[in-house]
């Protein structure tokens, strides 16, 4: 049997579907039962009433994560709606219990407009630790975000805006120094002007990037300051709009002649060695559209005779981008420190905290997972694997101490013993 089949079967396997609801408490007993529900279940919900804060102490709120969608930018199947992405998110819920012990109600909308859907978020915040946004597409996924975060006080997330920008972020940090050049100084160009995209080249600015190094490309070439005038594209992307006599022109090959830095969040195949040869010195290439990248890993390396550092959304080669590595211990800081919000401060603490796992020594159970690679610092290796254990304890207290230090965290962590509470 194919894999589409093996996968039919395994989602229909009784009881249908990947995730189910289960009890933490005795219920054995009367004296259970009355504790669990009436009558004594009023001394919890008098106190929470009395004091908010305490619907931490009481309910699973601080370990429950809403991943939410309205279906319509599915992951590699496109605007499919609510019901038909329910398997992707339920596979969400997986990874989230899986890696990191979070439960998950995955909630799928069909909502008729962005107004509709943001008031049902918005009004689920009792429920809830925090809120994975999932698969809505650009640019109606910036809006959502932008007014939940206004208007919840638990964090929300857009994986694929934020989780991509984090680890390409990681990538970047690292990429640099092998190659030795400063964040500052680097010219960037970006083919795709998506959620993902546009996420990322925001957070390189958030990194020390200039706005004004940042190229970005779409489908109609080079986003210029004359598209940005007339209204295109949308303003999230307009704020890296390009003079076109400065780039030397409007196609994305014009933008990469010179650049130190190939982002690719767009479409497979579009560049060529050609193109990769045009680029500066030593550059760094992350060609990140799946399933197929914008320009094949050997293809990127065999354009060049210096140093290029590639990246793809590809488990077959050296570094793989691969969201499993960020959200889930991203969420996992945040529920532990009872954040209010995921701050660009917290983005870059789990960013850096990626960048300087990957200069540590990888245990030799890593190594084995990945048909001994050798797995050591440098162009083949500027971002953790995604099946390293280490992540969690990496990332997670790395972003509850931003929370705290950027004053969100509603719960106050000892950073040594927050590191023991994980590891149990
Ligand atoms: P999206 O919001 O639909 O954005 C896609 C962008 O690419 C749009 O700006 C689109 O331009 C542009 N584009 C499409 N075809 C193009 C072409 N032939 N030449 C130049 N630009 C083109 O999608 P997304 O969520 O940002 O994801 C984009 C890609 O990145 C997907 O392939 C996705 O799988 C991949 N991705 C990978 C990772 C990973 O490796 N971990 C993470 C996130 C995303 P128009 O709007 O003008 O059509
Ligand atoms: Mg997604």
């Amino acid at each position: 049997m194919g894999l589409d089949d093996d996968a039919r079967d395994y989602h229909r396997r009784d009881p249908p579907g990947k995730l189910e609801v289960s009890t933490t408490k005795p219920t054995n007993t009367q004296r259970d039962l009355s504790l669990a529900y009436s009558p004594g279940v009023a001394a919890p919900c008098r106190d929470i009433d009395a004091d908010a804060g305490r619907g931490y102490e009481y309910t699973a709120k601080g370990n429950i994560v809403g991943v939410v969608s309205d279906g319509s930018a599915v992951l590699g199947l496109g605007d499919i709606g609510p019901l038909a992405s329910k398997p992707v998110m339920e596979g969400k819920g997986v990874l989230f219990k899986r890696f990191a012990d979070i439960d998950v109600f995955d909630l799928e909308l069909d909502t008729e407009s962005l107004d509709s859907f943001v008031d049902r978020v918005a009004a689920m915040e009792p429920t809830f630790g925090g809120v994975n946004l999932e698969d809505i597409a650009a640019p109606a996924c910036f809006e959502a975000e932008e007014r939940l975060r206004e208007r919840m006080n638990v964090p929300v997330f857009h994986d694929d805006q934020h989780g991509t920008a984090i680890i390409t972020g990681a990538a970047l940090l690292n990429a640099v120094d092998v190659v030795d050049k400063d964040l500052a100084d680097l010219e960037i160009v970006f083919s795709g002007a998506g959620a993902a995209a546009t996420a990322t080249a925001t957070f390189y600015t958030s990194l020390g990037v200039p706005t004004d190094q940042i190229t970005m490309c779409d489908i109609d070439g080079v986003v210029t300051d004359e598209r940005a005038a007339a209204g295109d594209p949308h303003e999230h992307v307009s704020q890296f709009a390009a003079d076109a006599d400065a780039v030397g022109g409007t196609d994305l090959a014009d933008a990469m002649a010179g650049a130190d830095v190939f982002v690719g969040l767009s479409a497979g195949g579009i560049v060529s060695r050609e193109m990769v040869r045009s680029m500066a010195d030593d550059p760094i290439v992350f060609a990140m559209a799946n399933p197929d990248p914008e320009i094949a890993y050997d293809d990127a390396k065999a354009a060049r005779e210096d140093t290029v550092i590639v990246a793809t959304g590809r488990s077959d080669y050296p570094n793989q981008v691969n969201n499993v590595l960020c959200f889930l211990f991203v969420f996992r800081g945040a529920l532990d420190a009872r954040a209010r919000e995921i701050t660009e401060g917290m983005k870059v603490a789990a960013a850096e905290a990626l960048a300087d796992l990957t200069r540590e020594d990888v245990p030799d159970s890593v190594r084995r997972a990945y048909g001994d690679q050798p797995l050591e610092f440098g162009p083949e290796y500027v971002i953790p694997k995604p099946l390293d254990e280490r992540v969690l304890f990496g990332v997670a207290p790395a972003v509850a101490a931003a929370a705290v230090d950027d004053g969100v965290a509603r719960r106050d962590l000892d950073p040594a013993s927050y590191v023991e509470e994980l590891e149990d």
